[in-house]
Protein backbone atom coordinates (compact mmCIF):
# COMPACT_ATOMS: atom_id res chain seq x y z
CA UNK A 1 0.00 0.00 0.00
CA UNK A 2 1.14 3.95 -1.03
CA UNK A 3 -0.30 7.14 -0.24
CA UNK A 4 0.89 10.15 -1.83
CA UNK A 5 -0.13 13.71 -0.30
CA UNK A 6 -1.57 15.92 -2.88
CA UNK A 7 -1.15 19.88 -1.85
CA UNK A 8 1.59 22.56 -1.73
CA UNK A 9 3.40 21.15 0.50
CA UNK A 10 2.37 17.50 -0.50
CA UNK A 11 4.50 14.67 -1.92
CA UNK A 12 3.53 14.50 -5.97
CA UNK A 13 5.90 14.25 -8.15
CA UNK A 14 5.56 18.19 -9.75
CA UNK A 15 4.91 21.59 -7.90
CA UNK A 16 1.66 23.15 -6.77
CA UNK A 17 1.33 26.68 -7.10
CA UNK A 18 -2.24 27.40 -7.28
CA UNK A 19 -3.63 29.84 -4.61
CA UNK A 20 -6.76 27.76 -4.20
CA UNK A 21 -4.96 24.60 -3.55
CA UNK A 22 -4.19 23.91 0.26
CA UNK A 23 -0.76 22.80 1.95
CA UNK A 24 -2.51 19.57 2.44
CA UNK A 25 -4.92 19.03 0.05
CA UNK A 26 -6.08 15.60 -0.85
CA UNK A 27 -4.85 11.84 -0.47
CA UNK A 28 -4.13 8.92 -3.29
CA UNK A 29 -3.84 5.02 -1.81
CA UNK A 30 -2.79 3.08 -4.13
CA UNK A 31 -3.63 -0.45 -2.20
CA UNK A 32 -2.14 -3.82 -2.81
CA UNK A 33 -4.72 -4.93 -4.89
CA UNK A 34 -3.96 -1.76 -7.25
CA UNK A 35 -7.30 -0.19 -6.59
CA UNK A 36 -6.77 3.46 -6.45
CA UNK A 37 -8.80 5.78 -4.06
CA UNK A 38 -8.81 9.80 -4.13
CA UNK A 39 -10.00 11.38 -0.77
CA UNK A 40 -10.33 14.77 0.12
CA UNK A 41 -8.19 15.80 3.48
CA UNK A 42 -10.78 18.76 4.38
CA UNK A 43 -9.44 21.38 1.72
CA UNK A 44 -10.87 24.70 1.84
CA UNK A 45 -11.67 24.40 -1.96
CA UNK A 46 -12.56 21.10 -2.30
CA UNK A 47 -10.74 18.12 -4.88
CA UNK A 48 -13.08 16.96 -7.82
CA UNK A 49 -13.25 14.34 -10.57
CA UNK A 50 -14.14 14.73 -14.34
CA UNK A 51 -17.12 13.08 -14.94
CA UNK A 52 -15.57 11.22 -18.40
CA UNK A 53 -18.82 11.45 -20.43
CA UNK A 54 -20.11 14.75 -19.32
CA UNK A 55 -17.33 16.94 -18.60
CA UNK A 56 -18.85 18.28 -15.67
CA UNK A 57 -16.85 18.36 -12.27
CA UNK A 58 -17.97 15.95 -9.28
CA UNK A 59 -17.02 16.33 -5.66
CA UNK A 60 -14.90 14.07 -4.01
CA UNK A 61 -15.10 14.00 -0.14
CA UNK A 62 -13.47 13.22 2.88
CA UNK A 63 -14.92 9.28 2.68
CA UNK A 64 -12.64 8.81 -0.83
CA UNK A 65 -13.62 7.56 -4.05
CA UNK A 66 -12.45 4.77 -6.25
CA UNK A 67 -10.61 6.34 -9.26
CA UNK A 68 -8.12 4.73 -12.58
CA UNK A 69 -5.26 5.93 -13.29
CA UNK A 70 -6.83 8.18 -16.18
CA UNK A 71 -9.18 10.16 -13.98
CA UNK A 72 -8.69 13.56 -14.03
CA UNK A 73 -7.78 15.54 -10.90
CA UNK A 74 -8.81 18.96 -10.02
CA UNK A 75 -7.63 20.15 -6.75
CA UNK A 76 -9.24 23.57 -5.78
CA UNK A 77 -10.70 25.10 -9.42
CA UNK A 78 -10.43 24.22 -12.67
CA UNK A 79 -8.14 27.05 -13.45
CA UNK A 80 -4.59 28.92 -12.52
CA UNK A 81 -5.68 29.31 -9.07
CA UNK A 82 -6.23 25.30 -8.59
CA UNK A 83 -4.44 22.13 -9.64
CA UNK A 84 -5.26 19.71 -12.80
CA UNK A 85 -3.81 16.54 -13.96
CA UNK A 86 -4.40 12.71 -14.70
CA UNK A 87 -3.84 10.50 -11.92
CA UNK A 88 -1.20 8.67 -13.70
CA UNK A 89 1.49 11.21 -13.20
CA UNK A 90 1.43 10.58 -9.69
CA UNK A 91 3.13 7.30 -10.69
CA UNK A 92 4.35 7.60 -14.23
CA UNK A 93 5.04 11.93 -14.14
CA UNK A 94 6.29 13.64 -17.17
CA UNK A 95 4.94 11.08 -19.72
CA UNK A 96 2.07 12.33 -21.35
CA UNK A 97 1.44 9.97 -24.56
CA UNK A 98 -1.81 8.41 -22.87
CA UNK A 99 -3.42 11.50 -22.07
CA UNK A 100 -2.81 13.12 -25.44
CA UNK A 101 -4.30 10.16 -26.96
CA UNK A 102 -7.46 10.33 -24.91
CA UNK A 103 -7.79 13.66 -25.82
CA UNK A 104 -7.69 13.31 -29.47
CA UNK A 105 -9.92 10.68 -28.93
CA UNK A 106 -12.45 12.98 -27.32
CA UNK A 107 -11.63 15.62 -30.31
CA UNK A 108 -12.69 13.44 -32.92
CA UNK A 109 -16.07 12.00 -30.54
CA UNK A 110 -16.85 16.21 -30.94
CA UNK A 111 -16.03 16.60 -34.11
CA UNK A 112 -18.56 13.97 -34.90
CA UNK A 113 -21.28 15.42 -32.89
CA UNK A 114 -20.97 18.71 -34.38
CA UNK A 115 -20.81 16.91 -38.21
CA UNK A 116 -24.22 15.02 -36.68
CA UNK A 117 -25.49 18.33 -35.46
CA UNK A 118 -25.03 19.94 -39.05
CA UNK A 119 -26.15 17.44 -40.86
CA UNK A 120 -29.72 17.55 -38.96
CA UNK A 121 -29.50 21.47 -39.31
CA UNK A 122 -29.60 21.50 -42.83
CA UNK A 123 -32.36 18.69 -43.39
CA UNK A 124 -34.21 20.25 -41.01
CA UNK A 125 -33.70 24.04 -43.30
CA UNK A 126 -34.94 21.27 -46.40
CA UNK A 127 -37.62 20.33 -44.21
CA UNK A 128 -39.37 23.90 -43.29
CA UNK A 129 -38.39 24.87 -47.23
CA UNK A 130 -40.16 22.38 -48.57
CA UNK A 131 -43.16 23.02 -46.19
CA UNK A 132 -43.38 26.67 -46.63
CA UNK A 133 -43.37 26.18 -50.49
CA UNK A 134 -46.46 23.32 -50.10
CA UNK A 135 -48.31 26.15 -47.70
CA UNK A 136 -47.51 29.02 -50.40
CA UNK A 137 -48.58 27.20 -52.97
CA UNK A 138 -51.89 25.95 -51.47
CA UNK A 139 -52.18 29.62 -50.28
CA UNK A 140 -52.39 30.45 -54.09
CA UNK A 141 -54.64 27.82 -54.93
CA UNK A 142 -57.17 28.77 -52.31
CA UNK A 143 -57.19 32.80 -53.17
CA UNK A 144 -57.78 31.30 -57.22
CA UNK A 145 -60.67 29.62 -56.44
CA UNK A 146 -62.48 31.34 -52.69
CA UNK A 147 -61.69 34.82 -52.80
CA UNK A 148 -63.13 35.16 -49.56
CA UNK A 149 -61.73 36.72 -46.00
CA UNK A 150 -60.69 33.16 -44.23
CA UNK A 151 -57.84 33.66 -46.65
CA UNK A 152 -56.65 36.00 -44.61
CA UNK A 153 -56.96 34.14 -41.49
CA UNK A 154 -55.26 31.21 -43.09
CA UNK A 155 -52.37 33.29 -44.06
CA UNK A 156 -51.69 34.55 -40.47
CA UNK A 157 -51.75 31.02 -38.95
CA UNK A 158 -49.40 29.58 -41.39
CA UNK A 159 -47.03 32.90 -40.51
CA UNK A 160 -47.16 32.01 -36.82
CA UNK A 161 -46.88 28.57 -37.10
CA UNK A 162 -43.92 28.67 -39.63
CA UNK A 163 -41.77 31.39 -37.26
CA UNK A 164 -42.46 28.98 -33.86
CA UNK A 165 -41.08 26.18 -35.95
CA UNK A 166 -38.46 27.76 -37.68
CA UNK A 167 -37.18 29.42 -34.21
CA UNK A 168 -37.31 26.66 -32.11
CA UNK A 169 -35.10 24.34 -34.81
CA UNK A 170 -32.52 27.20 -35.28
CA UNK A 171 -32.07 27.25 -31.17
CA UNK A 172 -32.03 23.81 -31.17
CA UNK A 173 -29.19 23.65 -33.43
CA UNK A 174 -27.41 26.61 -31.48
CA UNK A 175 -27.78 25.16 -28.06
CA UNK A 176 -26.27 21.72 -29.36
CA UNK A 177 -23.53 23.27 -30.76
CA UNK A 178 -23.00 25.56 -27.66
CA UNK A 179 -22.93 22.41 -25.59
CA UNK A 180 -20.15 20.71 -27.95
CA UNK A 181 -17.72 23.89 -27.62
CA UNK A 182 -18.50 23.89 -23.95
CA UNK A 183 -17.22 20.00 -23.63
CA UNK A 184 -14.59 20.66 -26.15
CA UNK A 185 -13.17 23.18 -23.44
CA UNK A 186 -13.26 20.79 -20.48
CA UNK A 187 -11.34 18.50 -22.32
CA UNK A 188 -8.65 20.73 -23.42
CA UNK A 189 -6.45 21.36 -20.37
CA UNK A 190 -2.38 20.78 -21.31
CA UNK A 191 -1.44 17.43 -19.32
CA UNK A 192 1.34 18.50 -17.45
CA UNK A 193 0.22 19.62 -14.10
CA UNK A 194 2.70 22.88 -14.02
CA UNK A 195 1.10 24.17 -17.69
CA UNK A 196 -1.77 25.76 -16.72
CA UNK A 197 -3.37 26.32 -20.12
CA UNK A 198 -6.36 24.63 -22.62
CA UNK A 199 -4.63 23.43 -25.41
CA UNK A 200 -6.20 24.59 -29.18
CA UNK A 201 -7.67 22.34 -31.36
CA UNK A 202 -4.43 21.96 -33.27
CA UNK A 203 -2.50 21.66 -30.42
CA UNK A 204 -4.69 18.35 -29.44
CA UNK A 205 -4.76 17.40 -33.26
CA UNK A 206 -0.51 17.60 -32.88
CA UNK A 207 -0.27 15.91 -29.72
CA UNK A 208 1.65 18.85 -28.16
CA UNK A 209 1.20 21.49 -25.81
CA UNK A 210 2.56 24.75 -27.37
CA UNK A 211 3.54 26.83 -24.08
CA UNK A 212 5.62 24.01 -22.18
CA UNK A 213 6.13 21.87 -25.97
CA UNK A 214 5.35 18.59 -23.72
ZN1 LIG B 1 1.36 22.77 -21.55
Amino acid sequence: MKTITLGKAGDQPFKIKGIGVSKIHATVTIDDYGRWILADSNSTNGTFVRNEMSGELMRVGPQGMQISEMTFIVLGEDSSAGCCFYAKQLVNPGDYVDEHLYMRNKKLEFDMEEEKVAKNAKWVRIIIFAIMLVFTIGTIIWQILDDSATKMMFNFYRGISLLTMGATTFYDAQGKRAKIVKKRKLFSQCPNPECDRKLTNDEIENLKCGRCQK
